[in-house]
């Protein structure tokens, strides 16, 4: 059965990660493996040269109807001073918003080539393996009042406002419970229930999802112990689901465990559409489109390629060839080869073409 990609490779990096992905996938079609179509569309500084907006109507369109986008990265200094409404990241938050992506898985997975790499100790990290599902759409990022008041006395006065409904916290801790079910089969839903209204809530409407996933183990841990056992004893969890706040600092917490930002996968999914029960999704490294190495042959392409491998996983049940590209990354680090940022003594460096080839031999 036939697949739809759409791929947005972006700015700086971005096209040079992307083009890896394109290699692997055009790899795996010819392999049988699978049947891609892909199309490719314009986002971010590159978009707005063309269009003078961060995405076009046309590529939106084309974002809705994929089975999955593919996104590299945006932004760049040429783009600094562009309005507001139209800078780089606008294109990824509108892709955001219009597929309705509310939850953001970030895996924090330490390949064993790299345990020596991270800052904490090895015996710490080697096999980690945690998947941190944060709510992306709500919270105190969107909630409203959200302003700045001059109090007129010389004092001003910021309001955030921390927002959460049952409906949200429920569909974001059901994403969790079922990737708990393909992993580990813990779920830890972390709050600040013990100071905040919307932690109370949280933790309510938490225990109650997981009352229909008999087989998951549910334990709740509050989101700043949660920050202190990611640095102490990561390897206790299995996955997390979080809040958008706490879960922007845990997530980035629990990434920096394994290495470097080139290593790093996302994915951000929305709801399963009622007929056909998919779900809309974006597939997306972590880091930005790196203008410092951009057009050197230096960027490392695995947390792009590890971001499609998700959407192998997440979008395409293709379970198995996911689990494929992954160990790949692991055999190619095994076998010392490294790009610029995670170079170590006694490694071989490669550049982002030659690491791209070297994981499409390795499977
Ligand atoms: P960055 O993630 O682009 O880079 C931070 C550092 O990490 C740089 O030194 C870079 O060289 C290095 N790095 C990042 N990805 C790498 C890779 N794959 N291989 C090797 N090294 C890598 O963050 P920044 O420098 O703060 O931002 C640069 C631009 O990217 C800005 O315009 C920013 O707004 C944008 N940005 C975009 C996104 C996104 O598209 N999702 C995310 C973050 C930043």
């Amino acid at each position: 059965m036939s697949h739809s990609l759409f791929l947005l490779p972006g700015d700086g990096i971005g096209t040079e990660i992307m083009a890896e992905v394109e290699k692997l996938i055009a790899h795996l079609n010819a392999s049988g493996a699978t049947d891609f179509v892909t199309d490719t569309g314009l986002v971010g500084g590159c978009a707005y040269d063309a269009h003078g907006a961060a995405i076009s109507d046309a590529d939106m369109e084309k974002a809705l109807k994929a089975d999955a986008v593919i996104f590299g990265a945006v932004g760049g200094p040429k783009w600094d001073n562009v309005p507001y409404d139209v800078r780089p990241e606008a294109g990824l938050l509108r892709l955001r918003k219009d597929l309705q992506l509310f939850a953001n898985l970030r895996p924090a997975i330490c390949y064993p080539a790299l345990a020596d790499a991270s800052s904490l100790k090895k015996e710490l990290v080697e096999g980690l393996d945690i998947l941190i599902v944060r709510e992306l759409t709500g919270g105190v990022y969107f909630g409203e009042p959200k302003e700045i008041t001059d109090l007129g006395n010389g004092q001003k006065r910021a309001v955030d406002t921390q927002v959460y409904e049952s409906y949200e916290i429920d569909r974001i801790c059901r994403v969790a419970f079922d990737l708990a079910k393909t992993r580990g089969k813990l779920v830890h839903s972390s709050d600040k229930k013990n100071v905040m209204k919307s932690g109370v809530l949280w933790d309510e409407v938490a225990r109650q999802a997981a009352k229909d996933y008999p087989d998951i183990r549910f334990e709740h841990i509050l989101a700043d112990n949660c920050a202190m056992q990611l640095v102490r004893n990561p390897k206790q969890f299995d996955v997390i689901v979080t809040d958008n706040l706490f879960g922007d600092i845990l997530s980035d917490a629990a990434a920096m465990l394994t290495g470097s930002l080139g290593m790093l996968p996302s994915a951000s999914l929305g709801a399963p559409d009622p007929q056909t029960g998919k779900r809309k999704a974006l597939y997306e490294p972590v880091h930005g489109s790196a203008p410092d190495i951009s057009g050197k042959g230096l960027a490392n392409p695995i947390a792009m390629i590890a971001s499609f491998a998700m959407a192998l996983r997440y979008s395409f049940g293709m379970v198995e060839l996911a689990d494929k590209v992954e160990a790949a990354i692991a055999g190619v680090l095994d076998d010392g080869l490294r790009s610029a940022d995670i170079m170590q003594d006694g490694c071989r460096q490669v550049n982002t073409a030659e690491m791209g080839d070297a994981i499409i031999a390795r499977l």
